[in-house]
């Protein structure tokens, strides 16, 4: 898939507030600081679509960016940020939540992992939850560029390894770089056959 052209249509405080769900949506979650608006920025093929935000957790919003005037990319607030208070975890959980649950047209959620780190619980927990929702996902192991590849293979092999314990098909999986713009073209052309399906 060729990106002709992405642009930012909104940001909503809930899934009742979202564009009308009248085309294919894919959304991106992760950590903070995971290098989700780097990635974004690297398939959309624009310096700054996402902000790569220096104050990582900052975004706590759903973030609809509309592409090629066909299908909708969400940028989803990250988790894992360590200084927010428990009320405000609360609202994101639930928000989160209501989204990935009741948005009718989400073909895909990318479930973006640092590959520099072995297994972190919060990841593991949070795809174990997609899991129980049934919501379909495909891992993205970012930052490739910033560890050898034999360290990167042990770290990705180590969580679907962790996976394994509790489930018994293991989701797709890629590698990216927003750096050396690996991974592109295969996000895009899984985007691509899920909406011609
Ligand atoms: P976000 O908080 O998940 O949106 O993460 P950002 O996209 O803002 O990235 C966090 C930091 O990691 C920034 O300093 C980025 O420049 C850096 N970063 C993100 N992706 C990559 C990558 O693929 N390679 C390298 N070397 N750095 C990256």
């Amino acid at each position: 898939m060729k990106i002709k052209d992405a642009s930012y249509v909104i940001s909503s405080p809930s899934v009742d507030k979202t564009p009308k769900p009248d085309k294919p949506e894919f959304a991106f979650i992760g950590r903070s600081n995971v290098g989700k608006s780097s990635l974004i920025n690297m398939l959309c093929g624009r310096e700054n679509l996402a902000k790569t935000s220096s104050s990582p957790g900052k975004t706590k919003l759903i973030n609809h960016f509309i592409v090629n005037s066909e299908w909708y990319l969400v940028d989803l607030p990250g988790y894992g940020y360590a200084k927010i208070s428990q009320s405000e975890r609360k609202k994101w959980e639930k928000m989160i939540e209501d989204y990935l649950r009741k948005r009718e047209n989400l073909l895909n959620v990318f479930v973006l992992i640092d590959s520099r780190h072995l297994p972190q619980k919060i990841d593991l927990q949070f795809v174990n939850q997609l899991g129980e929702w049934q919501i379909p996902f495909t891992l993205v192991f970012t930052k490739s560029d910033k560890e050898k590849p034999g360290v990167v293979d042990r770290h990705i092999k180590a969580f679907l390894n962790a996976m394994r314990e509790t489930w018994q098909f293991l989701p797709q999986h890629f590698v990216t770089s927003a750096t050396k713009k690996q991974g592109k073209d295969d996000i895009l052309a899984l985007i691509q056959g899920l909406i011609k399906n």
